[in-house]
């Protein structure tokens, strides 16, 4: 027989919005990162690329100026 009693319903409405205010939180900072470009970077302890705007971990700063020398590139060839 199940039986729920008081503490154990507080709990888990505690329990789920926690949930809730972490998953609130995760999709906000996903949409933030999504919208941004990530155009100004700053580097930090492990050499990743931390984008300054949104927080987002561009990988590492090697990687992530290789691939802004190639946009650069393309659109130098775009206008020529
Ligand atoms: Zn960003």
């Amino acid at each position: 027989m199940l039986v729920i009693t008081l503490s154990e319903v507080f709990s888990l409405v505690l329990l789920g919005l926690v949930l809730l205010f972490i998953a609130g939180s995760a999709i906000k900072e996903y949409i933030t990162q999504s919208r941004c470009k990530h155009e100004d970077v700053r580097e930090n302890m492990a050499c990743h690329a931390i984008c300054r705007e949104c927080g987002k971990d561009l990988g590492f700063i090697g990687t992530w100026r290789e691939k802004q020398k190639e946009k650069a590139d393309v659109k130098s060839d775009d206008s020529v």
